[in-house]
């Protein structure tokens, strides 16, 4: 039993040695990689509940390696968060997102919002909201164009600071969203004060909402207070059809998941766009 004990210990210890060497060895990739151009984007759509056309994209970043090949946000954002490369890769895929804007105007293909998901330790940079507009000044980004998706560890800490900041990108036109809601501890009539537009309800409760009483109750009260609130309520992480027709008859305004659309390269995006669904 001791033999097997220490067996398992030490295969426990190389599992964590390799992931912990992966990360470092991602860490000191990371500036590089931003300089060289690994990173790029994925978009998902949001559809809207009537007639699923087409609202939005979601911008999500993936980072193709050299030698890992493709890399997933789960694998190195909290990395970039530890860091604060955060700050120059948030703001590459804020260029990235526009770049992407441009091209389809010039090009003629109907653009919508496109979503960007910014980092708690992003928005309390100093230069954050000057850097944001001018990128979209540069480019002649229209503001109704780029929407920023925030979840609620941004709302706990600075609040001064950040709803001053919020405020000055909403009166540009920019919407906000909350994103993951329902697994932080803001408080919906609290997030009121914030100029912000909408929330997305947490792929977690979507999961079990034919599943657990408790989910269903929970995600019932999200939406109904959240229209009280005039917030819109998006759904993110619909995968099945049962999900979609509770999700609707409790009055949700948008939905995202692979029910409609996985995230996809941008080329991969065109027909929807020309579509509009
Ligand atoms: P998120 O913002 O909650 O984004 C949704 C994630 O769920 C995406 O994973 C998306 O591909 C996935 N997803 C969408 N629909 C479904 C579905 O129906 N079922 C399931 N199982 N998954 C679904 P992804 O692209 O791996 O991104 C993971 C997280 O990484 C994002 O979660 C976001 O928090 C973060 N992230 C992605 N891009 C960025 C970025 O540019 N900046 C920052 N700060 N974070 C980012
Ligand atoms: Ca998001
Ligand atoms: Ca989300
Ligand atoms: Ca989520």
């Amino acid at each position: 039993a001791k033999a097997a004990g220490r067996g398992t210990y030490r295969f426990f210890d190389e599992g964590l040695n390799r992931k912990s060497g992966y990360e470092l060895e991602l860490l000191r990739d990371m500036r590089h990689a931003i300089r060289v151009g690994e990173f790029f984007l994925h978009f998902q759509p949001r559809v809207e509940a009537y007639g699923y056309t087409l609202s939005a994209l979601e911008a999500l970043v993936r980072w193709q390696h050299p030698r890992f090949g493709l890399i997933y946000p789960n694998d190195f954002i909290s990395i970039a968060e530890k860091n604060e490369l955060i700050i120059p890769l948030g703001q590459l895929v804020i260029e990235l997102a526009c770049d992407q804007i441009v091209d389809w105007r010039r090009r003629g293909i109907p653009a919508v919002p496109i979503a960007v998901n910014i980092s708690a330790k992003q928005l309390k940079s100093g230069e954050f909201v000057g850097k944001f507009i001018s990128t979209l000044v540069a480019r002649d980004v229209p503001p109704q164009l780029i929407e920023i998706e925030l979840t609620e560890s941004c709302f706990v800490e600075d609040i001064d600071d950040i709803s001053g900041k919020l405020k000055e990108i909403a009166a540009l036109g920019i919407r906000i969203s909350i994103d993951d809601y329902g697994t932080g501890f803001a408080n919906i009539g609290h997030l009121k004060e914030f100029a912000v537009h909408s929330i997305k309800i947490d792929r977690s409760f979507v999961r079990e909402i034919n599943n657990t009483t408790n989910d269903a109750i929970i995600v019932d009260s999200i939406i109904t207070l959240a229209h009280k609130l005039g917030l819109f309520v998006v759904a993110e992480g619909v995968e099945t059809k049962d999900q979609l027709t509770h999700l609707k008859s409790v009055g949700c305004d948008q939905f995202q998941g692979y029910y409609f659309h996985r995230a996809v390269p941008a080329k991969d995006i065109e027909s929807v766009l020309k579509n509009g669904k």
